[in-house]
């Protein structure tokens, strides 16, 4: 029996998700050795503002005949590929105990951030970026509002290495009649606290992570970005608002210009941080948009991005991470204070200013 003791920064745990109720295993002592820095750069992308080739840019066609609009702002279109769709039966659909199934319905959107081609989050100006969070809040409410929709999943896939198919920036919306798996597990752990606390689980997560700091990447007057306590993915980040917020309509005009001012800073600390056009996968959670009210939710959104230590060394889910349950060597503290290391001033603008 060992009688030394724990230490979070040197000794492997596992931490609990107090949001979904996973678990993660963290082993610090990995990381030890001191940061190697960036080791490689990927190669500098140099992409035109207009590609006759891309089937998002303004004027295209895209597969299935389509042609898009001259648009200059956001675009959204339904999907034409749709791994949804709208009319079918419902109700259940498989054979006894073993084999179940429900009939699935719903609607797949696309949303053009920008008609620049060329253009990524960090690099648009914020009045760009705030059209953004009314398109993505415009979209919840006019999709909710239909009977057969009852959660609207906003996301964005983004860089080559997370299988995003195109690099018009770009993000999807997923819309169907039952929950999806994540957000209903969050509902079940939000809804647990609520029962217990009388409170609201992620504001008084936020409040405790505000008060320790140590997590916390960035700030401003409405929200909040930390390295999640449970983080599973590198540099993997919660973006909260600071009041309690059921869904991203219910924001403000003063919060959605913040909100556009966070996500700003944030994506240019992630590009900053191998110097790369950072990919991830990120998306918004919400209440269901069921007709009910749902009090013991807290909108957030989530960033997952898959690289490690530099452009081109990516974490895969493999081995004990399939077979048991997700690891991470470096710790959501190290990756917070990597991140707040960072410079707001993306590296591809460093010496246009002078
Ligand atoms: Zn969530």
């Amino acid at each position: 029996m060992s009688t030394v003791v724990f230490e979070p920064t040197e000794h492997p745990h596992r931490r609990r998700n107090a949001l979904n109720g996973d678990w993660v295993l963290v082993s610090p002592h990995r990381t030890k050795r001191p940061w190697q820095g960036q080791i490689e750069k990927s190669a500098q992308e140099n992409r035109p503002s207009y590609d006759p080739t891309c089937y998002l840019c303004p004027g295209n066609a895209r597969a299935g005949g389509k042609q898009n609009p001259q648009y200059t702002s956001t675009f959204v279109f339904e999907n034409d590929f749709a791994a949804l769709l709208p009319d079918g039966p419902r109700g259940e659909v498989g054979v006894g105990e073993l084999f179940q199934a429900q009939a699935e319905t719903g609607t797949c959107r696309v949303i053009c951030f920008s008609p620049r081609h060329d253009l990524t989050l960090p690099l648009m100006e914020l009045s760009d970026l705030r059209r953004v969070v009314d398109v993505w809040a415009q979209q919840i409410e006019e999709l909710g509002a239909r009977p057969d929709i009852n959660y609207v999943q906003i996301f964005e896939n983004k860089g080559s290495i997370m299988g995003s198919s195109n690099p018009h920036p770009h993000g999807q919306i997923w819309a169907n009649y039952t929950i999806p798996l994540e957000p209903a597990k969050e509902d079940v752990q939000q809804r647990a606290y609520y029962d217990r606390h009388s409170r609201v689980l992620l504001l008084d997560y936020l409040t405790q992570e505000l008060e320790a700091g140590v997590r916390v990447v960035i700030q401003n007057r409405h929200w909040v970005v930390v390295t999640p306590y449970w983080a599973v993915w590198p540099f993997e980040v919660l973006l909260l608002p600071r009041r309690h917020v059921l869904a991203l309509p219910d924001l403000t005009g003063d919060e959605r210009d913040a909100l556009a001012d966070i996500l700003k800073r944030l994506t240019t600390r992630y590009d900053n941080l191998f110097e790369t056009s950072f990919p991830y996968s990120m998306g918004w959670h919400g209440q269901p948009t069921d007709g009910q009210r749902h009090p013991h939710w807290q909108l957030h959104a989530h960033f997952y991005p898959p690289l490690l230590r530099s452009a081109t060394v990516k974490k895969f889910m493999v081995g004990y991470e399939m077979l048991g349950m997700p690891q991470r060597d470096i710790t959501a503290e190290q990756a917070a204070d990597r991140l707040r290391q960072m410079s707001e001033v993306h590296y591809t603008m460093v010496g246009d200013a002078a």
